[in-house]
């Protein structure tokens, strides 16, 4: 058993809180994702699972074990950064070796799960390079296979990829992937982008400001998502929002022309506002009508039209682009009611 439970987890830096009542439950073998913007806590999180913070209050479990107030060392976990901070002067296979080395491994025992994690990571061809050598990806393999060698419990990641070119950054995805597939060790990795937590992850964790959002699976979260945020933070483009307006069970939404929404929702009272959230590629967009459509940007397969709705809102439809519209063209925009997400304005959270 080796899952990680946090129980009311909090940093405080002095005054300034910075982490609020985390409850999380990750299982043992789980590939879990921390995502949200920069600034959310992702990392002072991860840090506080390491031990490289302190956790102010609340409780830390790796397995059984309570890990709250043990040193990094004593955790069984391993850590890779964005920076891969490798030794400049040591091969790779030293790189590699040198944690077991400073511990006082034995020589063939080292050589062994350094033999391992470089098949692993395909470094068998580098493995007398240094990293001056080496390309960025091939360094942050080394970095990731500095981790295996320690043959960590838990593998944290605090965005690896992010000083990787948009080629390598797929790359190294679909490798970390397949790493966690056949070590099947529990891993949380951290990132600001949505699409590496969509693809990777068994479980999302979504943070804002120190708190979790929502906790589930990526496509969980995109179909039933809590509040706005979550809808907002994932799927690319983002959803759309709109400002609706109940009257007389029905939800009229000025931005398409007065169109009403009939939905099984319960709904607040006649007058109130609420939120309408509609995805890039559920809304059509056909000649003739209140909005404008400003700019489409062609992407090869799909085009992201960008409209100005007839109550001046901006919003991203996905379109095939084959149509004989042009920018500056007057259009009419629609949507089915069943893709239509709706939110409370004032709390932002889901009407369901
Ligand atoms: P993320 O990794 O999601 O970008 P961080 O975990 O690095 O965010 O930071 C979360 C918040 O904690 C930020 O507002 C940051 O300014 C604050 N913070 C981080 N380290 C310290 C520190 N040593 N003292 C005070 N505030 C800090
Ligand atoms: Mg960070």
């Amino acid at each position: 058993m080796t899952g990680v439970t946090l129980t009311n987890a909090v940093k405080r830096y002095g005054e300034v809180q910075t982490i609020f009542d985390v409850n999380l439950e990750i299982e043992d073998g789980e590939f879990c994702v921390f995502v949200g913007p920069s600034g959310c806590g992702k990392s002072t999180l991860l840090r506080m699972v390491a031990g490289l913070e302190e956790t102010t209050a609340g409780k830390i479990h790796i397995g059984n074990r309570d890990v709250t107030h043990l040193d990094a060392a004593e955790r069984g976990v391993a850590m890779v950064f964005q920076s891969y901070a490798l030794y400049p002067h040591m091969t790779v296979e030293e790189n590699m070796g040198f944690g077991l080395k400073m511990t006082g491994h034995p020589k063939e025992e080292i050589k062994a799960k350094v033999a391992e994690a470089s098949r692993i990571l395909k470094l068998d061809p580098y493995l007398k390079r240094k990293p001056k050598a080496l390309s960025g990806g091939q360094r942050q393999r080394v970095a990731i296979g500095r981790a295996i060698v320690r043959g960590p419990e838990v593998f944290l990641f605090d965005e690896p990829l992010s000083n990787l070119d948009a080629e390598l950054r797929v790359d190294m995805r679909v490798e970390i992937a397949r790493l966690h597939k056949e070590i099947g060790a529990t891993m949380i990795y951290v990132t600001h982008d949505q699409v590496e937590a969509m693809t990777l992850a068994d479980k999302i964790v979504v943070l804002r400001a120190g708190r979790v959002e929502q906790v589930g699976k990526p496509m969980d979260l995109y179909n039933d998502p809590d509040n706005r945020f979550v809808a907002g933070f994932i799927g690319s483009p983002s959803m759309n929002f709109v400002e609706g307006e109940v009257r007389g069970g029905k939800v009229t939404v000025a931005a398409f022309g007065g169109r009403e929404i009939i939905t099984p929702i319960a709904l607040p009272a006649d007058g109130a506002k609420v939120i309408v959230g509609l995805r890039p590629q559920h809304i059509t967009v056909s000649p003739q009508g209140p909005a404008t459509l400003e700019l489409r940007e062609r992407l090869g397969a799909v085009a992201y039209d960008h409209l100005i709705c007839a109550d001046g809102s901006k919003i991203i439809v996905e379109t095939r682009g084959e149509d004989s519209l042009e920018e500056g063209a007057s259009v009419r925009l629609d949507f089915s009611d069943d893709d239509v997400f709706l939110f409370d304005a004032t709390t932002e959270n889901r009407l369901r």
